[in-house]
């Protein structure tokens, strides 16, 4: 058992990157004109020469086959979230009846899959255009191995004709130039004349539930919607914090290792947590990269996520909120700034000079987070996030910025021109004073903020565990460059630079310190005092796709190139389409498990306590059994009721699909339909908890929670 542990952890180590077409094969493979053309394109954008891409082209093929692959495909991400392909064959027949394996530069820089059903929100009709998919020359190549065989993953971003952004990808690498563009033209007006590119870096950490199998297939609202409709609070949740952990560890520890060993093989280098606050709930946490890449590895780790465990009788699930009453998952983004030369922009560093460059960059994070809350709240919206944020141990609705204490503190002395205190470090000056020593203690740290800097990064934690994050990398990226815009175009040319910084930063913080709140952000007094403070507090999906549509953030996309008009209007259609389709799946699936499995249960229950109390009775030729008498007349009537709430949730469907108007639509899945299921799932859940324990149609929280 040890030795094959042991030979496991070797295989790990061997096997990182092994199915990545990286820099150590290209090293192999390709001639070096040939890389670093290649490199150019990667770093600066520029076009890659035909003759090059058939060059790559053949050499990607060549490795893959002798890896053992039959297909490739161009693997792309349409604004469903997750991530598609097309397969192809490298095959192709030769006159003389045999075959050979192709695979051409065009083949692999352009492709046109026929996904005309992914969602455009009319952007096809619009501009008439089929979907193509372009080669992202930024993200590497992989080899995807399962039981379909080996297959050559090319990640595109998927664009009309005209050029319309189909999916998640294209707008992300557009704010990733949008930000450098801004950055750079900032940080040589600091006198950093040498930085050419700023690279924004992310790391995703990834909660997730892991139940077993066999429990799961026996619910469809698990199937169908990924969360519990139904289900009681067992006696024990979370409050122990023990994270029940015992019997189950060897079983969670060998998914935990395949899951590594599947990962690594592609280059996500992930450090696994085995635990999260809920019972059955883990965290997965990967070593950070440009967002772009760090986007594609978390779309991976999600799908390799739930094929391995699979593999182990276990499904893993990825919904915000699968359990009511205990933590719901979430991602944390983690998100900071790179130069070329290996700065990190929001690190504080440890001269004047650093200081004031990273005060700067701070500045603009707070600025931009607080102009554009409404974003930055879009970004961490979708159906089931609305469950989770302001629930247990989660984040509230309220976009705030955690800076700790003693950063709070040199804000406080920038903007008032005051030391806080006579003793202990100073900070006045911009430039010329040094920071204060800033802990990066994690012991100390506020894990409550929905957006904490955790000393030379930030940690956006409101987003939801289950969408793609390129929104909220391309909404980061987006605000934070607009910030940066405005910053460049004061320090531009200034003479006297150092004053510009001071009352540049002075001014920032001035007006926007009412984003900052180092306190409990779980509290009902920060609400109060969020609402005092004038900062949005947008409750559900529906009001926060607004921000899709406010004149404000259209010219924010359109200035950086991010997004045209006609892009935003179909993702706000898209998204609110997906609102719907969503909470109206989970309605059908809810009326569904009631009709044909609740309420049958119930009745042959209430039957059963029938035919017990006529043969008591009948037994002790007595009529005393007042209080079970009442028990059945309780279920009874909770049944009666039960019946009529399903038909009502029935009705609020039928209602709310009257509705042409998509906001219209929207607004009523939320109010009626929404509402109408709360209320069901009320009752549904005080009669799971009044029979008994084996006529309970499904498996209830107690084995899916605890016996993983
Ligand atoms: P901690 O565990 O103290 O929160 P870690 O260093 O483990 O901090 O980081 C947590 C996550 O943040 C990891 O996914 C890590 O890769 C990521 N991270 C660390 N530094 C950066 C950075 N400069 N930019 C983006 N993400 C980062
Ligand atoms: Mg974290």
């Amino acid at each position: 058992m040890h030795g094959a542990m042991n030979h496991k952890g070797n295989a790990m180590l061997q096997s990182f990157g092994s199915n990545v077409f990286n820099e150590a094969v290209m090293r192999e493979r390709l001639k070096k004109e040939t890389r670093r053309a290649l490199r150019r394109s990667i770093e600066k954008g520029q076009r890659l020469d035909p003759a090059l891409a058939d060059e790559i082209a053949a050499a990607m093929k060549d490795w893959a086959i002798e890896k053992g692959a039959t297909h490739f495909t161009h693997w792309f991400q349409p604004m469903t979230g997750f991530t598609a392909e097309k397969h192809e064959s490298f095959l192709s027949p030769q006159a003389d009846g045999r075959a050979m394996a192709n695979f051409s530069g065009k083949e692999l820089i352009k492709g046109e899959p026929d996904a005309s059903s992914f969602p455009s929100g009319g952007l096809r009709a619009t501009f008439e255009a089929r979907g193509y998919t372009a080669w992202d020359v930024s993200s590497p190549v992989f080899l995807k191995e399962d039981d379909g065989g080996h297959t050559l993953c090319i990640p595109t971003a998927f664009c009309s004709y005209t050029g319309e952004a189909l999916d998640k990808k294209t707008p992300l690498l557009r704010s990733m130039e949008a930000l450098s563009l801004q950055a750079v033209r900032v940080l040589h007006a600091l006198g950093q004349k040498e930085v050419e590119r700023v690279i924004a870096t992310v790391g995703a950490e990834q909660e997730y539930f892991l139940i077993d199998r066999k429990y799961f297939e026996q619910r469809n609202d698990l199937i169908f919607t990924g969360r519990t409709l139904f289900g009681g609070r067992p006696p024990k949740g979370q409050e122990m914090e023990d994270h029940y952990f015992g019997s189950i560890k060897e079983r969670i520890a060998a998914f935990m290792r395949d899951l590594d060993l599947e990962l690594w093989k592609l280059g996500v280098s992930a450090k696994t947590k085995h635990n999260e606050v809920a019972p059955a709930q883990h965290e997965l946490a990967p070593v950070f990269h440009t967002t772009n890449i760090a986007t594609d590895h978390n779309q991976l780790t999600m799908e390799i996520m739930k094929k391995v465990a699979n593999r182990h009788g276990l499904v893993c699930l990825l919904h915000e909120k699968p359990f009511a009453g205990v933590n719901g998952s979430g991602k944390h983004n983690n998100w900071s700034l790179q130069t070329d030369t290996g700065q990190n922009l929001l690190d504080p560093g440890s001269t004047p000079a650093e200081n004031a460059q990273f005060l700067v960059f701070l500045a603009a994070v707070i600025k931009a987070v607080d102009e554009y809350a409404d974003l930055m709240r879009l970004a961490a919206s979708n159906p089931g996030n609305d469950h989770r944020l302001g629930a247990n141990e989660a984040p509230p609705a309220i976009i705030s910025i955690f800076l700790g204490e003693e950063l709070q503190g040199v804000l406080e002395e920038i903007q008032t021109g005051q030391a806080r205190q006579a003793s202990g470090p100073r900070f006045l000056d911009i430039g010329t004073s040094t920071l204060p020593h800033l802990p990066r203690d994690t012991s100390d740290r506020n894990r409550t903020s929905p957006f904490a800097f955790t000393g030379n990064k930030f940690e956006f934690r409101m987003v939801p565990s289950s969408i793609s994050i390129a929104g909220p990398n391309f909404t980061l990226n987006t605000i934070v460059a607009e910030a940066l815009r405005t910053i460049a175009d004061r320090l531009e040319g200034q003479g006297d630079l150092h004053a510009s910084i001071n009352s540049l930063v002075r001014e920032i913080i001035q007006k926007h310190s009412r984003v900052v709140f180092n306190g409990n952000n779980y509290a009902q007094e920060w609400v109060d005092e969020a609402a005092r403070r004038g900062l949005p507090n947008v409750s559900n999906a529906v009001d926060a796709a607004e921000a899709m549509l406010s004149s404000r953030n259209i010219e924010l996309f359109e200035r950086h190139k991010v997004f045209t008009r006609p892009e935003l209007e179909a993702r706000h259609d898209i998204y609110l389409e997906n609102y719907i389709k969503t909470i109206r799946i989970e309605a059908l699936t809810m009326i569904d498990m009631a009709r044909r499995q609740i309420t049958p249960a119930v009745l042959k229950a209430g039957r059963e306590m029938a035919k017990s109390i006529r043969t008591i009775t009948e037994a002790l030729g007595t009529d005393r059994l007042s209080r079970i008498r009442k028990n059945l007349e309780a279920l009874t009537e909770r049944l009666e009721r039960f019946i009529e709430e399903t038909d009502a949730l029935e009705k609020a469907v039928q209602a709310a699909d009257g509705q042409h108007d998509i906001k219209e639509h929207a607004r009523a899945f939320r109010d009626q339909v929404f509402t109408a299921m709360n209320t069901l799932r009320q009752t549904g859940d005080q009669l799971e908890m009044s029979v008994d324990a084996s006529s309970w149609p499904f498996p209830t929280y107690r084995e899916l929670l605890f016996k993983v």
